[in-house]
This record gives structure tokens, sequence and C-alpha cells, in this order.
């Protein structure tokens, strides 16, 4: 997932070498890649190490728009 030279553009890359900001949905969607995310615990945006079952950090968490809130709450009520 490793992206040549990022730009900083705040949002939309993340920074310390995660996943693309706008792959966020993405990847919530993608129970695999969080598990993963889960299993390193590593934030899979920023690569904090204070996750939680989203593979996300508080602050990441604290940017998600209502669309990825959504796809993240499955992971808190454990429906599929
Ligand atoms: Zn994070």
């Amino acid at each position: 997932m490793r992206r040549t030279n990022p730009n900083n553009d705040y949002f939309q890359l993340s920074a310390n070498g995660g996943l693309p900001r706008y792959l966020t949905l993405q990847a919530l969607e993608n129970r695999k890649f969080i598990a993963r995310a889960v299993a390193i615990g590593r934030c899979f945006l920023c690569a904090a190490s204070d996750i939680d079952v989203t593979g996300l950090c508080l602050i990441c968490r604290s940017f998600l728009s209502d669309e990825e809130r959504q796809a993240a709450q499955a992971y808190y009520d454990g429906v599929f």
C-alpha cells in the first residue's frame, strides 16, 4: 500500500505513509483489510498504535465522514 512521495495534501493523503485518505471507505468495507490492521495493531491511515476494532486510531476516527462512520459502526455492532 506504500505510495511514492506523498505530497502532504492534508486530508487526501495520510501523514505517515498509511492508506491514502480517500480509500478509507473502501478499506472499512473490506473486513479482511481491517482485520489485518487490527492484527498488526497500527492505524491503517496514520500508523498510530492506539487503535480499536475499526483499525483506526482516535484521531483518524474523528475525521471520518458520515458515510465512513456508518461503515465503521458495523465493527462496533458486530453486524455484517
Ligand atoms: Zn490514525
